[in-house]
């Protein structure tokens, strides 16, 4: 079963420290809260570390079906 990754916008703050992670994968909307605009954009493992970096915790994996 493959994961797909998301951001949980009610806890972004902003920071764009996911982006600077992975900038294929996360970007900032006009509202400054970060979206996972492709989520196949990185590995797994480089996903990961953003995920690990975020402040807030709020980058998180839903497995598809
Ligand atoms: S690292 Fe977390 S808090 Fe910072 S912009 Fe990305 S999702 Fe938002």
């Amino acid at each position: 079963m493959a994961r797909k990754v998301y951001v949980d916008q009610e806890e972004c703050i902003g920071c764009g420290a996911c982006v600077d992670s992975c900038p294929d994968v996360f970007r900032l909307t006009e509202d400054n809260v970060a979206e996972a605009y492709n989520p196949e954009g990185a590995s797994e493992e480089e996903i990961q570390e953003a995920i690990d970096s975020c402040p807030t915790e709020c980058i998180h994996w839903e497995d598809e079906e």
